[in-house]
Formats: structure tokens, C-alpha cells, sequence
């Protein structure tokens, strides 16, 4: 297959579900990623080797925007960041597709509702076989169906977490997660949250929509395929040609479609690195490619009781809506509480480098680990830059007060739970794990890089499907909106580019 109908750059949550939505179509398909299958080693399931030695991390730097240079972690393996993600598998709230005012600001509506993806959201919960519960989750939307698999069961002190918090009277509810917990732990008695998926545990990218569409033999995977630059037709109007990088060798392909799936912030860099008459990159005559840069504002919260020790494996089974919509008094949203994967001393370590390690241990072993995550808001000064081929990054945060009011409620609670002692400590700019917004999907082509369908407005051939076509970031775990926006678009390419 040397010239592919379709080629797809990156095999993350976007170009693996896309691919598998193309499926059975007849098109050939060819999905370019840059890295390897992550092999399964004793590395995978060693804190030490992960979060300590950083085992996994890509040699890369990026750069401050007049600042430092730093190693982010982000990773690139068959299957993208979802190897390590937390298998969160969660739909934005309805209200998440409407103008919503927040503490910093206004968060902007989708250029579609909630009523109209609501389809797309049941589809991606089956693809990721995803495990829930429905009526526990005041902010839970409708689901025209029903999740097909009985949440990950708590754990005995997660257990006590839930009914502690429910004597608040609150409502924690079960996680949407796409794991299958048994084959998880029959690789390891391990939690799963940002460790790598060597088996099939976990429903990522690979596991779950990648395997699914390469079923079709004509669509093809090629790995070690660093793609570079895209070079237009003289008139600019379409993609002519993918220019990338092969064990060393410099390689082109001109397929009729190009879908970019190479996640929010190397979509943008890719864009921004190709040649165009405006030398201002591809697809960005509204001039916002790599603006609008989200992340969320997220911390890690413990809540230590040194009477009772958490013996949980997994941990990661619970969350808590009731300041998703509101703070709890009529004001505006703080935010989603989840709970991490359970810490060890080898985490903590590699976050606290001054306290001993015992000292961690003790801490890790009392502790219960929450994840706290709020809106952060779309500006066009908060944006990804290249400088040749370096990526730079000038991420303005936003909203912070609603990471305040909502660690500032939360250590209340925690404490009125019984935990004396509730240490926060905010993630910052080496964590770009929930990466958006970078190249936004809208209904004007002068202020936004993409239509509702992800088509680039400037480019008729040119689609951007992964985290950076979002809009706005809400306050939960990306993968499920990209992923069941993914079979959408894949649905219309199928309708207007492959139907007979
Ligand atoms: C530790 C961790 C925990 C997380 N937990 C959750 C969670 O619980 N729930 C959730 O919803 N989200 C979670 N996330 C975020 C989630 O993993 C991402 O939102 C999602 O994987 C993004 O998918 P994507 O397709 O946009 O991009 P990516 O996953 O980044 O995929 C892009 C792909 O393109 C490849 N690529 C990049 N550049 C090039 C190039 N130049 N040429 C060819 N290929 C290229 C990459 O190697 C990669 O395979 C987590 C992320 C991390 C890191």
C-alpha cells in the first residue's frame, strides 16, 4: 500500500477511533505513529521504575515561552498517552455544551448540544467497554443507553470513603472506567493510573478501537513514522503531501485524506511548522492554531488519618459531582473530585525529593488520593509555539479560584470525614495530560480553526481529530468526548467523502 486513501497521523484515542470508525468502509488506511508498541517488561508495573527513573518519559524538551526547558510527560507509544491514562471514560456534563460562567470567566458553547453527540457518547462507552453505574451522579446526563458492565467494585476502605462522604450528605457515584479489573491485576497487583498498559487490562486506544479497526485488512499501522510537515497545493486549498521521517529516511505520501490525530499540542506543531504563504503554518487563517491551550487546573489532595491504613491495590473507583455546577451555596462551578490511583513512597518520592523515604511510606500507607480538577478557560494568549523544531509553551492559567474554593471545600469535608491531616499540591506544566483546545473546532471560520465536523476550514482535505479540537476543556477526563467525536467525524466522512 504505498498511497493510502486515508492516511491517519497518530494513533492515540483520536486516530485510533477514527480508524476504527472507518472500518468496513473499503478505503485504504494507513495510520502513521510515531512510536513502537510499548513491550511488556517488569518495568511496567514498578513504581520505582516509572515515577522515580521515569522509565517511560520521551527524551524530549520543550520550552517555557521565555523561560526553562523541560521533559514533559507526554508519551508516545502505540496507543498514545492513553497507555498510561486512568481509564477514566467520562461524558462532559450537558451544561458543558452551553455558555457557562465560572469564577474566571465564561466558558463558550460547543458549536452542537449535548442532545445532538448524545449518540456518539453510547457509541465510544461500547467501543471502551466502558463499566459504570447510572443515579448516583446528580450531574450525570441522559444516556439513551445504559453502561453494559457493572462498575469496578470499591475497595474495602474506598468503600468507607463512600459512605463517609455520604453521611455529608453528598453523592459520590462510581467511576466511569473502561477496565477490566480482573485481567488487570492477573498482571500485577498494581493500580493502573499512569501505568503502562503492556496487557490487556485497561481499554486504551491500542487495546480497545486500534485492534478493532486493523480487523480490516485494509487499514494498515506503520510505526516509527515521525511525520514533520504538511505541504499544500499551490492554491493552498488541500493537503498534497505528508513528509515524514522513517528509520532515517525521508518518506512522502499523497493520500485524498489526511486526518491529524498527533494530540492537541503536536497537531499544533505540526500545523505551525509546515510552510503556507502566510508563514503563519496550515490551517490558521483565523490565526488561533496553538492558542487556546487547556490543561485544566487539577491537585492532588491526601487525606491522612494515621489511626487507619488505606490497603487499597487500585483505589480509583470514586467521584464527586456536587461542586461540579455550583460551590454549594448558588455561586458559580468549582469543580470534579476524583480519586487517583493509589500513591506508594516511590510517587510521593519522586514529587517530595526532601523527605525521607520511610517517612513517605508511612504517608502513602495512611493516605487517601484525590484528584481534584477544574475548568481551565480558553485564551488565545495561552498558547503552543514552535521555534524550529522545538515546542514552546506559554500556558496561561485561568479560573484558579474554583482550584481554590474547590480544595478549600474539600479539605473541609475530608476533615469532617475523619481525616486529621489534608496536604494539596497543585500539577503543573510536565504534566500536560489533559492537553485541548489547540486548534478548536466552531461555527466561524474566523475564529476558529476548524468546523463542527473537524474539517479544517482552509484545507478541504485536512481533518485535526484529537484532543485539540475541543473547544472548551469542562472539568472532567478528556478521552471519552475525543473518542465519541472521533466516530462522529468518522460517520461523516463516510457519508460525504467515501459513499459511492
Ligand atoms: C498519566 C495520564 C493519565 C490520564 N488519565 C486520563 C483518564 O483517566 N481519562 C481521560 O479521559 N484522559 C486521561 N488522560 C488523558 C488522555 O490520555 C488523553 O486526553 C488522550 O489520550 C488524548 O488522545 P489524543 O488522540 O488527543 O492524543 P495522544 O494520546 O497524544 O495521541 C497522539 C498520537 O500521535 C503520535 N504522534 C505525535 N506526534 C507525531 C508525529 N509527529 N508523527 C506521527 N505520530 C505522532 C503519538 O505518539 C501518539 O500516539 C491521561 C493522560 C495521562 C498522560
Amino acid at each position: 500500500m504505498a498511497n493510502a486513501d486515508i492516511v491517519i497521523i497518530g494513533s492515540g484515542i483520536g486516530g485510533a477511533t477514527i480508524a476504527s470508525g472507518l472500518a468496513g468502509s473499503g478505503a485504504s488506511i494507513l495510520i502513521l505513529e510515531r512510536g513502537e508498541p510499548l513491550p511488556a517488561t517488569p518495568h511496567a508495573r514498578s513504581t520505582r521504575s516509572i515515577f522515580v527513573d521515569e522509565h517511560y518519559r520521551p527524551k524530549e524538551m520543550w520550552r517555557e515561552a521565555g523561560g526553562a526547558a523541560f521533559n514533559p510527560g507526554n508519551y508516545y507509544y502505540v496507543g498514545g498517552n492513553s497507555k498510561f491514562f486512568g481509564a477514566v471514560l467520562i461524558r462532559y456534563r450537558k451544561e458543558d455544551f452551553s455558555e457557562l460562567e465560572h469564577f474566571g470567566g465564561v466558558s463558550p458553547a460547543w458549536p452542537f448540544s449535548y442532545d445532538e453527540f448524545e449518540p456518539w457518547y453510547s457509541k465510544a462507552e461500547q467501543l471502551f467497554r466502558v463499566r459504570g453505574t447510572l443515579g448516583e451522579d446528580p450531574t450525570e446526563p441522559f444516556h439513551s443507553i445504559p453502561y453494559a458492565f457493572k462498575p469496578v467494585p470499591d475497595e474495602p476502605p474506598i468503600a468507607r470513603a463512600r459512605a463517609e462522604l455520604k453521611s455529608l450528605g453528598l453523592h459520590p457515584a462510581s467511576l466511569p472506567l473502561g477496565v477490566d479489573i480482573e485481567a488487570w491485576l492477573k498482571e500485577g497487583r498494581t493500580g493502573w493510573d499512569a501505568f503502562p498498559n503492556t496487557g490487556q487490562g485497561k481499554i486504551d486506544a491500542q487495546t480497545g478501537p486500534l485492534t478493532a479497526a486493523l480487523a480490516d485488512k485494509n487499514i494498515r499501522l506503520e510505526t516509527g513514522a515521525h511525520v514533520d510537515w504538511l505541504e499544500t497545493t499551490p492554491d493552498g486549498g488541500s493537503i498534497a503531501a505528508i513528509h515524514y521521517t522513517q528509520n532515517g529516511a525521508q518518506k512522502t505520501l499523497s493520500p485524498k485524506l489526511v486526518i491529524l490525530s498527533a494530540g492537541a499540542i503536536n497537531s499544533a506543531a505540526i500545523l505551525l511548522r509546515s510552510p503556507s504563504a502566510t508563514g503563519k503554518g496550515l490551517a490558521n487563517s483565523s490565526d488561533q492554531v496553538g492558542r487556546n491551550f487547556m490543561n485544566h487546573n487539577s491537585s492532588a489532595m491526601l487525606a491522612i488519618d494515621p489511626r487507619r491504613r488505606n490497603d487499597s491495590v487500585y483505589q480509583k473507583t470514586l467521584m464527586l459531582n456536587d461542586y461540579y455546577l455550583s460551590d454549594g451555596k448558588d455561586g458559580k462551578p468549582l469543580g470534579n473530585v476524583q480519586l487517583l490511583g493509589k500513591i506508594d513512597g516511590n510517587m510521593l518520592k519522586a514529587n517530595v525529593k526532601t523527605m525521607p523515604k520511610f517517612a513517605l511510606d508511612y504517608m502513602a500507607g495512611h493516605a487517601v488520593d484525590w484528584y481534584l480538577m477544574c475548568e481551565d478557560l480558553p485564551d488565545p494568549e495561552s498558547r503552543i509555539m514552535v521555534d524550529g523544531k522545538e515546542i514552546v509553551m506559554q500556558w496561561q492559567r485561568s479560573n484558579m479560584q474554583s482550584l481554590e474554593g474547590l480544595t478549600k471545600v474539600m479539605r473541609q469535608n475530608l476533615r469532617a470525614c475523619g481525616y486529621p491531616i489534608v496536604l494539596s499540591r497543585p500539577f503543573d506544566k510536565r504534566t500536560p495530560s489533559h492537553q485541548c483546545g489547540t486548534v478548536k473546532m466552531g461555527n466561524d471560520p474566523a475564529t476558529s480553526p476548524l468546523d463542527p465536523f473537524c474539517r479544517a476550514w482552509d484545507h478541504q482535505n485536512l481533518f485535526v481529530v484529537d484532543g485539540g479540537f475541543l473547544p472548551t476543556s469542562a472539568a472532567v477526563n478528556p478521552a471519552l468526548s475525543i473518542a465519541a467525536q472521533a466516530l462522529r467525524v468518522a460517520d461523516h466522512i463516510r457519508r460525504t467523502e467515501l459513499a459511492a
